[in-house]
């Protein structure tokens, strides 16, 4: 049996053991696999903090992947709710819920499906994020600076910047001023760093093909009622799942789950 050691128990570390130990050669495992996690903690930076009581999210995380063996991944570690939750009633959301799946009042090991809200407060305005082509926008943006980010949009069409940063990746897709409205401030402040300082690469794997013409694709698909979900942007998503106690939730399951699959051994997560 080849012996594995991961270093950190943050969801790729998790992820990795959990199916080095699922790889089985005559129903008997093929890897030793033991975890070594610097801190107390599972989840990494995905992880829930408790505190007096409380559960904290390191970062708000959503968990949604265009890949479905991800999905399928996380839905077999927490079935998604199959009833309404108490606020889901309250509000009268609709949920896509899934038959036969928990109901969330009563047990913990669930799903939510959550709808999505991400605003920029900018201007004393809240803007939604990312872009939507709504009356609200531009009403909040006012006429000249609309006029001007249209103007200043239709210039990357014929001018494109070489995509030597993350500032030069985001004016290509959205124009100098759209740019300087919604990205540049949020950018710096969310990973510390200017995005001139950060590489393009970066926003390729962040906003992927967020877009205007992503927008614009976006908003026509909604007018005319189609549904494109295989093609839809991560970052336009309207609802993803959530664990009921967080995200740590999910990886504290995943962490019991790869110890429970340690029966031989003392522990396989060494904190
Ligand atoms: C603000 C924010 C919001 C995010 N939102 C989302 C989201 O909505 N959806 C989503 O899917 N992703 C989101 N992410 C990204 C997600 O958190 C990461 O992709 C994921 O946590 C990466 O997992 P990882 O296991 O590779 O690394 P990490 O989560 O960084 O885990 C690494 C682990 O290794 C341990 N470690 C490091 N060095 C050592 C060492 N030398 N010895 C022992 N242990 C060590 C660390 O303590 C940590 O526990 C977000 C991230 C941030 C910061």
């Amino acid at each position: 049996m080849k012996k594995v050691v991961i270093i950190g128990a943050g969801p790729a570390g998790l992820t990795a053991g959990y199916e080095l130990l699922n790889n089985k050669e005559d129903n008997k495992e093929k890897y030793e696999v033991i975890i070594l996690e610097e801190t107390n903690e599972i989840g990494g930076i995905s992880r829930t903090v408790k505190y007096n009581g409380n559960r904290m999210d390191i970062g708000g995380h959503r968990f949604f992947s265009k890949d479905k063996e991800v999905m399928e991944f996380w839905e077999n570690l927490m079935p998604i709710q199959g009833e309404n939750s108490f606020d889901d009633e309250k509000l009268g959301r609709e949920k896509p819920l899934k038959s036969g799946g928990p109901n969330p009042e009563k047990e913990d090991n669930v799903m939510l499906v959550r709808n999505r809200v991400s605003r920029i407060y900018f201007l004393k305005k809240f803007f939604d994020y990312p872009i939507t082509l709504k009356l609200q926008t531009f009403t909040n943006m006012g006429l000249i600076r609309t006029i001007k980010a249209g103007f200043s949009y239709l210039k990357t069409i014929f001018v494109k910047k070489k995509e030597d940063s993350l500032e030069n990746f985001y004016i290509n897709r959205f124009g100098k001023v759209l740019y300087g409205m919604f990205f540049e401030k949020y950018t710096e402040k969310l990973w510390g760093r200017h995005p001139s300082n950060i590489s393009a690469d970066w926003g390729a794997q962040r906003v992927k093909g967020v877009s205007i013409s992503a927008v614009i694709k976006d908003f026509f698909n909604k007018l005319f009622g189609r549904k494109n979900k295989e093609n839809t942007e991560t970052s336009l998503i309207e609802q993803f799942w959530y664990p009921k106690y967080g995200p740590g939730q999910l990886w504290e399951t995943l962490a019991k789950e790869v110890e429970d699959k340690g029966r031989n051994y003392k522990k396989r997560i060494l904190c």
